[in-house]
């Protein structure tokens, strides 16, 4: 965590999770679809219509939530990656500046060896 704002240098900064919050929905909704469309298509076709709708709009339903939380899951895990190393956002609450990490490697120098 940045220690202050390197504009105003308040220390009321914020972290924008923008790449786990993305990640993580994507990653639900790719998984959700996905696993809802191949649960659709292991349908037996030989199945009245009525039936084969109501069995697939069920198999979609169940699958995607099971699917979406852990697609979400997965999202989420990747995004806090991107955060870390790639977009690492901080947002300042006093004067709404953005702006990266500037010491990414925030090493303590207390002149201390043990
Ligand atoms: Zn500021």
């Amino acid at each position: 965590m940045p220690s202050s704002c390197p504009l105003c240098h308040s220390d009321r900064v914020e972290t924008r999770c923008t790449g786990r919050r993305v990640a993580g929905a994507a990653g639900a909704i790719t998984a959700a679809a996905s696993s809802g469309l191949a649960a659709m298509s292991r349908i037996d076709p030989t199945l009245p219509p009525a039936f084969r709708v109501a069995t697939a709009v069920t198999t979609a339903v169940l699958s995607g939530l099971a699917f979406a939380n852990l697609g979400c899951k997965v999202g989420a895990t990747l995004g806090d990656a991107i955060d870390k190393t790639v977009l690492r956002r901080f947002n300042c609450l006093d004067c709404g500046f953005s702006f990266c990490d500037p010491d990414p490697q925030t090493n303590h120098h207390d002149g201390e060896n043990t």
